[in-house]
């Protein structure tokens, strides 16, 4: 124990163990040097994540708490859906600049409500001084024979995605730039939606999948790789936009509250090849990708799980060299992936 002990056990009380809701699979939970989680279920192979979020790297200084906690486990429950995995349970790792009570209160909001809603308990954790740093690692089940590997995508698969692309690029842009973020899009950057019923519902559909973290063109060109395949053609009139880029109001509810810095006079909407470019080059979405058999097609288009919006098929694998975007008159053009690289 560290002189600090006090101070910190009785952080992480108050603040992480008061809240964490009771679940049968958690045989111990907080408090001994491991928690205790009931194996998979017979069948099924654990599937493990983490994801990182650091303060002015992942989010803005001064974002609203309640999304950060929100978004901290989001993430990770995203690369859960992309596996066709549902949550065990998570540990979440934080160090703080400062034992900021209020922050930490609206953070667990955000963070418990959704963890809650995923039926993903907190399990424990680590809790130390030092820059604004989130990380949580994520548990979960899926049969081993169902998992969406980035590798099982082949020439002929239909392309679709779990909902509306480039929002969160969007406000990301503008956020930086100092000006009014309209409210849909900074929804998309505070308050993804891991899409986890959608997941459960592709089991057996999907032969290939990926959540879309650092923009379409880039995740895409992932699976393309992993999956030993050279290109795909993607119809750029069935890219859905986000509605601040001019697409389609969401079908979905949303369970957001609007941003501080969000309002209807947010300025006019990024032009077609502005909007195009948030949608193909720009992450954060957290929108599934995934390859299909055209002959479930049908099957994939009618999916409507918890008020998730449908699913839209935006192209196919091809064996052209690279991603090609197909106009409405037919003419292509190749897209040169330039999603997000930290160390670029
Ligand atoms: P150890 O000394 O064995 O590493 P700690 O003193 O770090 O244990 O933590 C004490 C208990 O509190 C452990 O059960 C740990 O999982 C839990 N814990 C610490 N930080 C957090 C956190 N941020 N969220 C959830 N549980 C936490
Ligand atoms: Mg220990």
């Amino acid at each position: 124990m560290t002189d600090a002990g006090k101070g910190e056990f009785d952080l992480i009380r108050r603040h992480f163990a008061a809240r964490r809701t009771a679940d049968a699979r958690v045989l111990l939970g907080i408090g001994d040097d491991c928690a205790l989680l009931a194996a998979p279920e017979a069948g099924q192979v654990l599937a493990v994540s983490s994801d990182m979020l650091v303060e002015g790297r992942h989010f803005f200084a001064g974002t609203d708490p309640a999304s950060v906690g929100h978004k901290t486990l989001a993430v990770n429950l995203s690369d859960l859906a992309a596996m066709g995995a549902e949550p065990l349970g998570f540990t979440l790792s934080i160090a703080l600049p400062v034992v900021d009570d209020d922050w930490l209160r609206a953070f667990c909001d955000g963070l418990f409500a959704l963890a809650a809603r995923a039926r993903c308990p907190l399990v424990g954790g680590d809790t130390t001084r030092g820059p604004l740093c989130l990380s949580v690692t994520v548990f979960g089940q899926v049969p081993a024979a169902q998992a969406f590997r980035r590798s099982g995508a082949r020439v002929g698969d239909d392309l679709w995605v779990s909902g509306p692309l480039g929002g969160a690029a969007l406000a990301v842009a503008r956020r930086a730039a100092g000006s009014p973020v309209p409210a849909d899009a900074a929804r998309c950057l505070d308050w993804p939606e891991p899409r986890l019923a959608l997941a459960r519902a592709l089991r057996g559909l999907a032969k290939a999948a990926i959540d879309i973290s650092d923009g379409l063109a880039g995740d895409l060109t992932h699976v393309l790789v992993a999956s030993g395949c050279s290109g795909a053609r993607i119809e750029r009139a069935r890219v859905p936009l986000a509605p601040a880029l001019g697409g389609a109001a969401p079908v979905a509810p949303s369970h957001a509250e609007a941003p501080a810095d969000a309002g209807a006079s947010a300025g006019p909407a990024p032009d077609a090849d502005d909007a195009i470019r948030f949608a193909l080059d720009g992450g954060d979405d957290y929108e599934l990708l995934f390859a299909a058999d055209p002959a479930d097609r049908e099957t994939v288009a009618a999916l409507r799980p918890e008020g998730t919006p449908a699913p839209v098929r935006i192209g196919t694998v091809s064996g052209d060299l690279g991603i090609l975007l197909v106009g409405s008159d037919g003419a292509t053009r190749r897209w040169q992936p330039n999603g997000f690289d930290h160390f670029r």
